[in-house]
């Protein structure tokens, strides 16, 4: 049964779609979409040796070779220019998806939708969505096995202005659409970070350590960003 965490991912697909699934362990996500025709041909990449084997395995078993093409190589290289209409990037941290998205710039011809999975640090890959033209036109945040996750989808051109009227700084670390809807989810997870930045700044104030003075600062506004940005 696929986790929740990737079937909300999966409900971003756009109908029909040619979908990369990069980074892509045992190809569930692609295998799903398939089944569940919610793509009409897939492309699972992965770089590391075990699970771009357990990729064909899952495949294989699922009888999908006609449809899902596994292929081995880092990031976005295994893709031609173009080739996908939907890229999904799931499960790793915000640096990695954005690392992932940089080095194969060259292959985005714009017309695809972004689908990303950041389990930490989606303020990453909203700076790159910004800097290099995407519009983010959807979040989502969930919760499952006491983990939580953020699901970011992007599109070029699109007329969104999902951070028109909010501090731009909170809704980049925060998530525009996440930080206007303040789900119970959301609120969790920034009352998390609250108290983990806080332990984080008292334990500093008790070593006395000179060079951490420079994080408590951060962490500090950092504390101030959020609080203003919760509804209480
Ligand atoms: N996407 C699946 C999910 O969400 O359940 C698997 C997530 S797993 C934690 C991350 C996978 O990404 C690993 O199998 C890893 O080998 C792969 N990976 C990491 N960096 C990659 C890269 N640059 N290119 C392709 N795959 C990568």
């Amino acid at each position: 049964k696929l986790s929740k965490r990737l079937e909300r991912v999966s409900t971003y697909i756009p109908g029909g779609a040619i979908l990369a699934d990069i980074g892509s362990d045992h190809a569930y996500l692609p295998c799903y979409a398939i089944k569940e025709e919610l793509a009409s041909q897939a492309i699972a990449g992965e770089v590391v040796e075990g699970p771009y084997q357990s990729a064909i395995t899952q495949v294989k078993e699922s009888g999908l070779e006609e449809r899902i093409a596994v292929r081995k190589g880092n990031g976005l290289e295994v893709l031609s220019p173009g080739e996908a209409s939907a890229i999904t990037i799931c499960g790793m941290g915000g640096s990695l998806i954005t690392r992932i998205l940089d080095e194969g710039k060259e292959k985005l011809s714009g017309q695809e939708r972004l689908i990303l999975q950041p389990n930490i640090g989606a303020q990453f890959i909203r700076t790159w969505l910004m800097d290099e033209g995407w519009q983010l036109t959807g979040e989502e945040i969930l919760e499952e096995d006491g983990k939580i996750y953020e699901i970011l989808v992007a599109e070029k051109g699109e007329p969104h202005q999902p951070y028109a009227g909010l501090n731009e700084e909170a809704a980049i670390l925060m998530g525009p659409y996440l930080l206007k809807g303040q789900n119970e989810v959301f609120k969790k997870k920034w009352n998390q970070e609250l108290t983990h930045w806080r332990r984080i700044i008292k334990q500093v104030e008790e070593s006395g350590n000179e060079r951490s003075l420079e994080k408590k600062e951060e962490l500090t506004r950092l504390i101030e960003i959020v609080e203003e940005a919760l509804e209480r």
